[in-house]
């Protein structure tokens, strides 16, 4: 325990809440499998950075997370490796309709980001992946959705617009991600965040990133994740 206290301190790691799992020190030490391997390190990803040293093993353990840290510190990856993990321990993953994995990012350019991101690990098992916001034709966003995916990313607004529409079905989404938590506030998005996250099954897994964590954040956070742990690296403002 010492040990692991120690290791969190020299990485500035901070976490709080109960039985944290202690941090890995490489990509093989989160036991994933052959080809997730390979695609990682066909990215250059020699090892994790900090936030992914801490935050893969917690959501892997299949806890709710809050993730902490700057921009550019690799928050992506902390959600998006273990979501393929989760998407692939599916049984009979063809067969029913509608998205496993949630992604909220608060714009069209942050989805697209995450979009790429997340392609570059789901290609190789056959997950499908697709991107809805807005400025893209709405119409081929519902027939995209109507042909089924396993991982939606989307800004709040168009998401709901296409749920309206019934282009999609959270009826297996299990996986919830809302990324860059304090912009979505910040442009206004709260009532759309509740909005999608009163569609999905509470039993969900739920992940809230954020490079700043303001009380508003904070006060929807504690609502909606269940008996989170929160990882903060490096100084953080409010
Ligand atoms: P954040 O969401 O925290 O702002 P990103 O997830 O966008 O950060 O990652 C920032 C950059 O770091 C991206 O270009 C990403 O590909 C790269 N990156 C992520 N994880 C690693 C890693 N383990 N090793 C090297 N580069 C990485
Ligand atoms: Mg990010």
């Amino acid at each position: 325990e010492q040990e692991v206290a120690e290791n969190r301190k020299s990485l500035a790691i901070r976490v709080s809440g109960f039985d944290v799992p202690r941090p890995v020190k490489t990509f093989e030490d989160c036991g994933f499998a052959p080809e997730l391997m390979r695609a990682i390190a066909k990215q250059g990803y020699e090892k994790p950075t900090t936030i992914q040293c801490q935050a893969l093993p917690i959501v892997l353990s299949g806890r709710d997370v809050i993730g902490i840290a700057k921009t550019g510190s690799g928050k992506t990856a902390s959600f998006v490796l273990p979501m393929i993990v989760h998407i692939m321990d599916q049984p009979e993953l063809q067969k029913e309709e509608g998205p496993i994995g949630v992604i909220c990012a608060p714009t069209r350019e942050l989805a697209h980001q995450i979009f790429l991101e997340t392609k570059k690990f789901a290609k190789a098992y056959g997950i499908r992946t697709s991107a809805v916001y807005g400025g893209m034709s709405k119409l081929d966003q519902f027939k995209e959705l109507k042909a089924g995916c396993e991982i939606v990313v989307a800004t709040p607004g168009r998401l709901i617009d296409l749920l309206k529409m019934k282009a999609l079905t959270m009826t297996r989404a299990t996986y919830l991600v809302l990324d860059e938590a304090d912009r979505m506030f910040d442009l206004g998005f709260e009532p759309q965040i509740r909005s999608i996250v009163g569609q999905i099954r509470p039993d969900r897994q739920t992940l809230l990133f954020s490079a700043t964590m303001p009380r508003k954040v904070e006060k929807l956070a504690r609502e909606i994740l269940s008996d989170p742990i929160r990882v903060t690296v490096g100084e953080v403002g409010t």
